[in-house]
Parts: structure tokens; C-alpha cells; sequence
């Protein structure tokens, strides 16, 4: 279970994230929308700690980190909650120089320190799980997009993370390539992978999430399990946005 309480961040003067409370239950789906600018990328790199929050409390199994604005918490606590998260980015960002396979393996030979074979037999489980055990010894650059993206999604995976954080895992893919992306995170949903995905992809927000939270100007508009929020939303912006992506 992801627990974030009052959770903001600030860059300089401008607040991105205000006062942000959330619960992730464990084998659950959330997904984050809202308008451009909102605060969906913020968020997940705060969750990730690639961005400090400035204040607030990240709880994440057994991890639990305040921040405040004077502070920043040790590395100990970052490489705690850091390790327990995967992410997924828009433009997929493998490691050009490396085979699909070697993309997999990576974390697992330089950060786990697995012996090669262990990491390559786990690599290509993986792979198989996203249906690419196939394109194994492929370069990035000669796979399609949701190629690319179902091996960076086989790559988060490999670390065994607490939570799948996807940040527009879609949105750079035509609408076929889409699809193949979709049922795969669809699939890891369905095996009780927990996931934080921020998407304008209603398709894969309403076929993968369960929970659904609307932000908007670095706050929580409504938050609730997503066959309410699509269909009867309480709060008039979040239905106005609903109806403009349908
Ligand atoms: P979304 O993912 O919902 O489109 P973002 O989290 O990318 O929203 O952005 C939220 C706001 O934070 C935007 O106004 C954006 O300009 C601002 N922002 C994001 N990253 C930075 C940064 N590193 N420095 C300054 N402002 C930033
Ligand atoms: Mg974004």
C-alpha cells in the first residue's frame, strides 16, 4: 500500500502539487487525469523521488519519508522508497546500446549484482510475460513503439517494484501500437500489480484502473473507483473533462 499525506511540491515560487492525499491500495490500479499541466508527471516523480516533494509524508510499504522545505532526507530513505518503484516513461527511454534483453538484465546485474545467467533466465520470463521474448536480441531502434514500450515495461518490472508508475505509457504510440500496450498493463492488472498510471488514454484508463483520482492545477478535483467517476462523476469539471476525452 502507497500512502501520500498532504503532499506538495513547489518549484520556486509556483506550486505544482497542493496538498496531495492519497491511498494506493496494494494489487490495485489507479489512474491520474486531469488537463495539461496539472501535476500527473510531478506526482509520479515525487512518488519516485526523482523530484523532492516539499512537504507532506510518502509512506510506501516499509518505507515511510517526511519532507519539509529546509530538508532533503538522507539517501538511505530516497534509495529506499526509490527501489521499491518502476517506472514507465511516454518515450520508453531504453538504452539504445543494449538489446532488448540487455535492457531487462541491466538493474538486475549492476544494482542486485544476479550472476548472468540468473538475470538473463529472469530477463526473458519477463519478456515473455509483455510478448517479446522473441525480439530478445533486438536493438531498441528497430522495434516499433509498443515494442519499445512492452520491453521498458518488462524493464521496470525486473526489480520486482512494490508499484508501477506509467506516465502516459500510450500517448506517444499510434492507436494500434496503443493496444498492444494497453493489454499487456490490462494483463499485469488482472495478476494484481499494483500500478499509478497518469494518462489522457481514456481506453486505458477505463479498461486497466479501478480507482481513478482528477487533478487539476496540482490538486485533487474528485477522487473515487473509476466505473463512478466515468459515469457519474459528483463534481461538474470532472465530468465536463470525462465527456471532452470520450
Ligand atoms: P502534467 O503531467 O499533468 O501535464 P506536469 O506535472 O508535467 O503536469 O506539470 C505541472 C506543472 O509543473 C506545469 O505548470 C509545469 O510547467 C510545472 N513544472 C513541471 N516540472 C517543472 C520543473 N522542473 N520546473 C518548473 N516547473 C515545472
Ligand atoms: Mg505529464
Amino acid at each position: 500500500m502507497i500512502e501520500l499525506s498532504h503532499l506538495s511540491k513547489s518549484f520556486g515560487d509556483t506550486l505544482v502539487l497542493d496538498d496531495i492525499s492519497l491511498q494506493v491500495p496494494e494489487g490495485r490500479v489507479t489512474a491520474l487525469v486531469g488537463p495539461s499541466g496539472g501535476g500527473k508527471s510531478t506526482l509520479l516523480r515525487c512518488i519516485n523521488l526523482l523530484e523532492i516533494p516539499s512537504s507532506g509524508t510518502i509512506c510506501l510499504g516499509d518505507a515511510t519519508v517526511e519532507f519539509s522545505p529546509g530538508g532533503r532526507p538522507g539517501w538511505d530513505a530516497i534509495q529506499k522508497i526509490r527501489r521499491q518503484t518502476g517506472m514507465v516513461f511516454q518515450n520508453f527511454q531504453l538504452f539504445p546500446h543494449r538489446t532488448a534483453l540487455e535492457n531487462v538484465m541491466e538493474g538486475l546485474l549492476t544494482v542486485l549484482k544476479w550472476p548472468r545467467e540468473k538475470a538473463k533466465s529472469h530477463a526473458m520470463a519477463l519478456l515473455s510475460k509483455v510478448n517479446m521474448e522473441h525480439k530478445a536480441d533486438t536493438w531498441p531502434a528497430t522495434l516499433s513503439g509498443g515494442q519499445q514500450q512492452r520491453v521498458a515495461i518488462a524493464r521496470a518490472l525486473a526489480m520486482s517494484p512494490r508499484v508501477l508508475l506509467c506516465d502516459e505509457p500510450t500517448s506517444a504510440l499510434d492507436p494500434e501500437l496503443a493496444t498492444e500496450v494497453v493489454e499487456v498493463l490490462g494483463r499485469l492488472a488482472a495478476e494484481g500489480t499494483t500500478m499509478i498510471i497518469a494518462t489522457h488514454d481514456l481506453r486505458l484508463a477505463s479498461r486497466v484502473a479501478e480507482d481513478v483520482v482528477f487533478l487539476e492545477a496540482g490538486k485533487i478535483v474528485e477522487q473515487g473507483p473509476a466505473r463512478r467517476i466515468f459515469r457519474d462523476a459528483e463534481q461538474e469539471r470532472t465530468r465536463r473533462f470525462v465527456s471532452s476525452i470520450n
